[in-house]
């Protein structure tokens, strides 16, 4: 089968024939990609800003149709729709236990014996598969933890963007923050996380929901189609904290960091309520250290950080699909272009240039 394979960092992936076994271990799945998004994170490994060994197959959220299930695998069927989402859960370790697989200790338990054949290689050599999913693939051999089936109803191109973006901005909001009806929200950062966070506190009844962000056109689909109620553009306006404060009756309940730069933490807390919480969702580098007064935390003021919206696939991703389904969720807005596999380069330039929506690698229909 044909993926797309990156050989070193900085270099355009190479459309290239990757073997998979041709006889699947008990618990995994068999799927034929139907959809992929492009997303920062996979970006991130492009640029060598996360170094992972290569050659490696990227892409961390898709969908698909299931082709062929291993033998200890009784609740997923061939021709079952699935996505396929990076919150890969062995199911036995203490925090999967107690129903967080977002959390999950041991995600070795999810991957194939060292020795084994490697689920991706080329003449006898194994390629990595990014997060147990790479989805840059017309198929992906996976364990059968990292699907979710959904109801065929709900379009594949469409279904692809749940299992990252949606998933992480929506959960932060409604599971993990816990926003109440009525309460105050600010959303720094409008990208494809941060509108979802302004989509959850939406749903979650929020009365007041902030975006902030420099650019005019994100802040309008913030509030044309995500449910924000104010747009603040830091670019003209030069202290966004307080002009929070001035729309919130002295600062916001919650307020989401989407964007993944540390110094807008004291931004954050500048613009939150006493008692209430900063929730660190953006991506911020490993050797990153963040600073700022203690006078907020005598305040009552707490920041805690967020892990993929403490998703549980099994239960999150049918319920986002039944939303989508009855009108309630917005998803058309986030999608961009749909292109084919050998025109992804084009699309990994889409999101090096921050243009327009989610790109989607579409495979060819396969019903
Ligand atoms: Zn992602
Ligand atoms: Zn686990």
């Amino acid at each position: 089968m044909r993926a797309a394979v990156l050989f070193s960092p900085h270099e355009p992936l190479r459309i290239e024939d990757v073997e998979t076994p041709a006889v699947l271990e008990p618990n995994e799945v068999r799927v034929a990609t139907a959809a992929v998004g492009l997303c920062h994170s996979d970006l991130h490994v492009i640029d060598g800003r996360v170094a992972r060994p290569m050659p490696i197959v990227l892409g961390h959220e898709a969908s698909g149709i299931v082709s062929e299930v291993g033998s200890a695998v009784e609740d997923v069927a061939v021709g079952d729709h699935v996505i396929a989402c990076f919150v890969v859960f062995c199911g036995a370790c203490r925090m999967c236990r107690a129903g967080r697989p977002a959390m999950c200790q041991d995600r070795e338990a999810t991957m194939r014996a060292p020795g084994a054949e490697p689920r991706l290689s080329q003449r006898g050599a194994e390629v990595q598969q990014w997060t147990n999913i790479a989805g840059f693939a017309e198929e992906m051999v996976l364990h059968r933890n990292a699907v979710t089936v959904i109801d065929r109803r709900m379009p594949l191109d469409l279904a692809a963007m749940l299992g990252c973006a949606v998933a992480t901005g929506v959960g932060s909001a409604r599971k993990v923050a816990r926003v109440a009806e009525g309460d105050h929200v600010v959303v720094i950062g409008a990208g494809g996380v941060g509108l979802n966070v302004c989509q959850g506190a939406a749903l979650a009844g929020a009365a007041t929901v902030i975006a902030i962000d420099r650019s005019d056109e994100r802040l309008r689909l913030a509030q044309e189609r995500f449910g924000a109620t104010h747009g603040i553009n830091t670019s003209e306006v030069a202290d966004a904290a307080a002009a929070v404060r001035a729309l919130t009756d002295g600062g916001a309940d919650h307020v989401f960091e989407a964007v993944g730069v540390p110094g807008l933490i004291g931004i954050a807390l500048d613009a939150t309520a006493r008692g209430g919480s900063v929730w660190a969702v953006g991506v911020f580098g490993d050797e990153a250290e963040i600073a700022f007064p203690a006078g907020h935390l005598h305040a009552g003021k707490g920041v805690q950080g967020v892990r993929a919206g403490s998703l549980e696939p099994q239960k999150d991703l049918p319920r986002l699909v039944e939303e989508y389904l009855a009108g309630r969720l917005e998803l058309d807005a986030l999608a961009g272009r749909r292109i084919p596999l050998e025109q992804i380069n084009d699309g990994i330039a889409d999101l090096e240039a921050g243009v327009g929506a989610r790109t989607l690698v579409v495979f060819q229909p396969i019903e």
